[in-house]
């Protein structure tokens, strides 16, 4: 488990999982272990490290059990691993994963096409895999995200009281903790406050993680929507990787870099190390030459006069 008593916000790291996963191209292996090694010293406490999922569909995820190893020996680091159904999950406590993501749908047709199953199958699926994780030694968890929980590419505008019931039965079914994600890029700032203000109405501390993309360039104004319905997770993705395969036209994860950025600036202590975490770029383009890397505090550093949230704190 991470480290949190010394942060105000838990930056999760999802670029080797959402962000590869929508690159045709794989990253080999030795360099996903780079990359997160990299992006651990930069002082990321949690990292997606990839998605239990058939090869075949797809091949960037294959190493994803060897990589789950491989981050499990890094000090103070959560590991977390996408499994999409029991099966998914078996593998993941096989090759030691033990928090695990799903994604549960708000929409009929993203579900179909993403994970092959109803929401409502989704949910039991949940509820197996929880009951899985109970039986296993330690401690073990299971976070659910709702997919196209702002709207959905194919199907358009999501009810709300359909999103907040959905969340509450993958709580019931046995998540440690539910999230909202913005799969397609679609949310508005008010959208996202009045939805993350009900999550947490209705589930207290279980509300989970905001999982924001940048499609539409509302990404961080979206992240303070979020910060003020009571947030401290968030899912970024180191130079804006990501997207989803099944939701065309989603790309883009908001930026790791130009997040940390905001936070600290706001005087929120992340743990997190702006220049290191830039250095971690150039694995990322030597792993996958080519690839366009995205976030403009990259380019243009910080302010002059800028000052880590933590020495705020220390000055006071
Ligand atoms: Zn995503």
């Amino acid at each position: 488990m991470s480290r949190t008593d010394d942060i105000d916000v838990l930056v999760s790291e999802v670029g080797p999982r959402d962000g590869l996963q929508s690159i045709d191209r794989t990253m080999p292996t030795d360099l996903k272990y780079r990359w997160i090694d990299a992006l651990a010293e930069a002082g990321l406490r949690e990292i997606e490290v990839g998605s239990f999922v058939s090869p075949k569909r797809l091949p960037q995820m294959a190493d994803t059990g060897m990589v789950v190893e491989y981050a499990n020996g890094i000090e103070d680091l959560s590991v977390l691993a996408l499994v999409p159904n029991l099966r998914g999950a078996q593998n993941a406590v096989l090759a030691g994963a033990r928090s695990l993501s799903m994604p549960v749908s708000a929409s009929r047709e993203h579900s179909q096409a993403n994970i092959g199953m109803t929401p409502e199958a989704a949910v039991s699926q949940v509820k197996e895999v929880a009951d899985l994780l109970r039986d296993q030694p330690g401690e073990n968890s299971v976070e659910v995200g709702i997919s196209t929980a702002f709207g959905c590419t194919m199907e358009g505008p999501i009810a709300e009281d359909w999103v907040l019931e959905l969340a509450l039965a993958c709580a019931e079914a046995g998540a440690q903790s539910v999230g909202l994600s913005d799969t397609t890029g679609s949310a508005n700032p008010a959208q996202v406050r009045r939805l993350f203000d009900r999550l947490r109405r209705e589930l207290g501390d279980r509300a989970g993680a905001a999982h924001l993309h940048n499609t539409r360039g509302q990404g961080l104004a979206n992240v303070v929507a979020a910060l003020e319905a009571g947030v401290t997770t968030f899912d970024s993705s180191q130079a804006g990787l990501g997207g989803c395969p099944y939701a065309p036209g989603a790309s883009g994860n908001i930026v790791t870099e130009d997040l940390v950025y905001m936070l600290e600036s706001m005087g929120l202590r992340t743990g997190i190390d702006i220049d290191r975490l830039v250095a971690a770029r150039s694995v990322i383009a030597e792993g996958l030459p080519g690839e366009p890397l995205y976030g403009l505090v990259p380019d243009a550093g910080v302010h002059r006069g800028f000052t880590y949230a933590a020495n705020l704190v220390e000055a006071k």
